[in-house]
């Protein structure tokens, strides 16, 4: 077994069992890509397992705090199963569940979402990668499922040192699958579809806001980055006479618009637009367009803080044009999933986009992902997806 040593000082993230390593943090030690290695503090004391990335910057992933603990497959079975049974524990009205979050399963670099009787996975992270045929197996086990498709075409699996790669893992045929959420339809494909085929975070949200428009009464809904149109459902369900879901992705939104006669609603309340949103805004206001729900769920401006500054200005600029383009009364659900704005800053950013509006708002509510993407004590970088609820003046 190979020991990772640890500089004078670096060793207190680990003793509060944060799960990362830095290089720097490194005195010396080193190991083959994802290969277990013992951390051990500057006196020699265990700290972690761990896995070993020679290529990334976090050099060293913890798998275990526990120096009984030994990493093999028998541990990757009772991650794994942990992480399903907590799921089965929760408050979930869908059969589109996260069954690995990562990190906050114990499982650096690993996440598995559940599609109906399809499980997608992304290996993200050396040691992962190392234990996929054991990590393939025990999800299997602990679902009683057959099927396991790899979405593992990632840019972070680059900064690992690993190639794209993507396919069943276990089982195989349609990749195409329909979940049912809150009772809606809603159709993915596990080989084409974004992350692993949709964004089951906003799962809660989307309940929210069909209950929302239904109770403001909201007729005229504007959807925008809507991919395959989750909110546009959530709104008509919610009674909205008319949606308009705007993307830039052709497929995203055919399936949207699948999406609308699936469930059973009259498609004339639905339009949908091929386009950059801050241009459709734009032209929305020069046509003096207004709406009484919107809603802003856009890709990651800032991957890390220091994008923070270049996405902030992008935030506050679509935040401003849809509190204009909002009714008197109207609702604003708005969005970010970078990792480099926080909650606090992304406040702040809508705040200003509403004094550059001219507009005040009443804070409803401030928004999280579903509680099957968790965050641990121990490991707050999880958290990324933020959100609030606003109600215009
Ligand atoms: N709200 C969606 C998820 C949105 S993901 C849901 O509930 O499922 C972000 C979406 O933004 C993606 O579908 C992507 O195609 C789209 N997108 C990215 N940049 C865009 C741009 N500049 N204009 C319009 N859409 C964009």
């Amino acid at each position: 077994m190979k020991s990772i040593r640890i500089r004078e000082g670096k060793e207190r993230s680990l003793l509060r069992r944060h799960p990362w390593v830095f290089e720097g943090s490194i005195a010396k030690g080193k190991a083959d890509p994802g290969e277990t290695v013992r951390v051990e503090g500057p006196d020699g004391r265990f700290l972690a397992w761990g896995a070993y990335s020679p290529s990334s910057s976090i050099r060293v992933r913890a798998w275990s705090f526990d120096e009984a603990e030994r990493i093999d497959a028998a541990f990757f079975q009772r991650r794994v199963q942990q992480a399903v049974q907590l799921r089965g524990r929760l408050p979930i009205d869908s059969d589109g569940v996260r069954l690995v979050h990562g990190e906050a399963d114990g499982l650096p670099g690993l996440v598995v979402d559940r599609y109906a009787d399809v499980l997608s996975a992304q290996f993200l992270a050396t040691g992962v990668e190392r234990w996929k045929p054991v990590i393939a197996d025990a999800l299997l086990q602990a679902t009683g499922l057959t099927r396991l498709y790899e979405r593992s075409d990632v840019g972070v699996r680059g900064l690992e040192g690993l190639e794209p790669a993507t396919g069943w893992l276990r089982g195989e045929g349609a990749t195409e699958v329909t979940i049912r959420e809150h009772g809606w339809r809603l159709t993915l494909d596990v080989a084409e579809g974004h992350k692993t085929g949709y964004y089951l975070d906003q799962r809660d949200n989307r309940r929210l806001f069909a209950q929302w428009v239904e109770r403001l009464g909201a007729q005229r809904v504007l959807n925008c980055y809507s991919y395959t149109g989750g909110f546009s459902v959530a709104a008509l369900a919610g009674g909205a006479q008319q949606v308009v879901s705007v993307d830039s992705s052709a497929p995203a939104l055919a399936r949207a618009r699948a999406h609308v006669a699936l469930n059973g609603f009259d498609e004339s309340r639905a339009e949908f637009v091929d386009a950059d949103v801050n241009q459709h805004l734009r032209g929305c206001l020069q046509r003096g367009e207004r709406f009484d729900a919107i809603v802003l769920d856009p890709p990651k401006f800032a991957p890390t803080a220091a994008h923070a500054e270049r996405a902030a200005r992008a935030y506050k600029d679509i935040n401003r044009l849809a509190l204009m383009l909002l009714a008197p009364g109207g609702l604003l659900l708005t969005f970010s999933c970078s990792g480099g704005v926080s909650a606090d800053l992304f406040h702040k950013i809508v705040a200003g986009a509403g004094t550059d509006a001219g507009v005040d708002g009443c804070l409803l509510a401030r928004l999280e992902a579903a509680c099957d993407h968790p965050t641990t004590l121990a490991y707050p970088e999880g958290e990324y997806l933020k959100g609030l609820a606003i109600l215009k003046r």
